[in-house]
Formats: C-alpha cells, sequence, structure tokens
C-alpha cells in the first residue's frame, strides 16, 4: 500500500536520510523510532509531502506520488503540538480540519467521530480549558473527520504520562482498526513503539538499523545499536 524507495535527503552539506526503504501494509501501524537527531520527523514530512526528498520514490496504491504535492496526496498529520487554535473552541477546531474539504464528511459522520473519541461533553469548551489528553483527542478528531488515506501522528504520546498515555494509545489502536487506516508514527521512545506499532522502523543518523515487528526486534536485534537502544530502555 505505501512504498518508500531508496529515500535520501541532505539539509546544507549534511546527510538526514540516505537509502530508506519501507514496505507499509494497509490498516498497520507502523512506529519510525529513533533517538532525538535521527531524522524520524523529516522522513515524516517526506512522506507528508510537507519536506522534499533529494532521491527516492514514494509509491502509494501503485500510484507514484513522489511529485505530488502534500493538498492532493490525501494524507493529514496530527502535529506534536497539535496546532490547536486557543481562541477556538473544541468543536470549532475540529470542524477546521474541513474548511477546504466540505462534503467530504457527512453530519453524521462528523458526530460519530466526535462520540468514538468521546468529545461530546467538551466540544463548547476552549482549548485552554482541555486536558493534555483531551487536546490530543481533539487533534485527533480534527485530522480524522478530514477522512485521510494515511494517519501521521508526530510524537503523539510525548507529552501525556500514565493513565492518558495509555488511554489514547488504546484509541490509536482502535482508530486503526476501526477505519482501517493505515498509521505512521513518530516516536523517540521504545517502550511506545513496541506496544503499539505492528512493525517499527529503527533509524539511526539517517540510516535504516532494523525494520521489524516488535518480537522480532526483541529477540533478533540486528545490530549492537538496535540492542542497545531497546534494551537500555526496557
Ligand atoms: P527529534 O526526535 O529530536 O525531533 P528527529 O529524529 O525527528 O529528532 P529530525 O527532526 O528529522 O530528527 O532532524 C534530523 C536532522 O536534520 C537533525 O540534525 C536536524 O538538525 C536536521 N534538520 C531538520 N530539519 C532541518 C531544516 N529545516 N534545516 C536544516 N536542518 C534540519
Amino acid at each position: 500500500m505505501l512504498q518508500l524507495k531508496n529515500i535520501g535527503k541532505q539539509f546544507d552539506q549534511k546527510v538526514v536520510l540516505d537509502g530508506i526503504h519501507l514496505d507499509i501494509q494497509a490498516g498497520e501501524i507502523v512506529s519510525l523510532l529513533g533517538p532525538s537527531g535521527s531524522g524520524k520527523t523529516t522522513l515524516l514530512n517526506i512522506i507528508l509531502g510537507l519536506t522534499t526528498m533529494d532521491r527516492g520514490k514514494i509509491i502509494f496504491n501503485g500510484e507514484d506520488l513522489t511529485n505530488v504535492p502534500m493538498k492532493r496526496r490525501g494524507f493529514n498529520i496530527v502535529f506534536q503540538d497539535y496546532a490547536l487554535f486557543p481562541h477556538l473552541n473544541a468543536y470549532d477546531n475540529i470542524v477546521y480540519g474541513l474548511r477546504n474539504k466540505k462534503g467530504t464528511v457527512t453530519e453524521k459522520e462528523l458526530q460519530d467521530y466526535i462520540e468514538f473519541l468521546g468529545l461530546k461533553p467538551h466540544l463548547t469548551k476552549k482549548i485552554g480549558e482541555l486536558s493534555g489528553g483531551q487536546k490530543q483527542r481533539v487533534a485527533l478528531a480534527r485530522t480524522l473527520v478530514t477522512k485521510p488515506k494515511l494517519l501521521l501522528l508526530d510524537e503523539p504520546l510525548s507529552a501525556l504520562d500514565g493513565v492518558i498515555k495509555e488511554s489514547i494509545k488504546q484509541r490509536i489502536q482502535s482508530i486503526a482498526k476501526e477505519f482501517k487506516l493505515t498509521t505512521i508514527i513518530v516516536t523517540h521512545d521504545p517502550e511506545e513503539a513496541l506496544t503499539l506499532s505492528d512493525k517499527i522502523l529503527i533509524i539511526n543518523e539517517g540510516t535504516i538499523a532494523q525494520f521489524g515487528t516488535p518480537h522480532e526486534i526483541i529477540n533478533k536485534p540486528s545490530n549492537d545499536f538496535v540492542e542497545e537502544f531497546i534494551l537500555k530502555q526496557l
């Protein structure tokens, strides 16, 4: 469904991504995992179409999207800081996602997404009145109502802790399952990647350190970097 072929990117003279290949099946949750500065967010932004790549190809359902601009790719992202508007209430933030896409979602579907994310009691609240987990759910709803073909999440759990983190984790898993929505998540936290994803792409200094299921990565780390990076945090 989504294939990345030999993606490379430099910023100034610095190689940030080199030879990235990835093959993702429909409905899978795939994490891009690696230390700070390894190139995860750059790769996510390249998939979204926000950042251009120097070489490589992006194929989605057989279509070459390499030169297709962001707006026509049909993917959508939840940014790390949620990028919600503080002067609008939760509902207006959610429907803001539809400003250029009227007609893509029916009123019934909109209400279903709101219900699914448990946001009904919070719709009239301003963003400042919401907890971290509620903000994350508003940001997820705003993205889901655009019916993306691919859901991209940048560090969706990093601002949350404890029970809230666990509950958002479960929501992400049920979104992928319920809406059969292929999801790519950036995280620097091995524990998150291992418990959340079907597959993990581990990136180290812009290159692939390992790609596999959580089980494969724990039981058969490909190299010392993976072994250390995973084990030291478990
Ligand atoms: P983090 O977890 O800290 O966000 P990351 O793995 O997501 O890190 P990137 O944000 O993709 O890493 O950055 C990879 C490298 O590219 C870093 O060295 C960063 O400084 C550099 N970089 C990212 N964006 C730009 C840019 N717009 N201009 C110049 N260098 C950049």
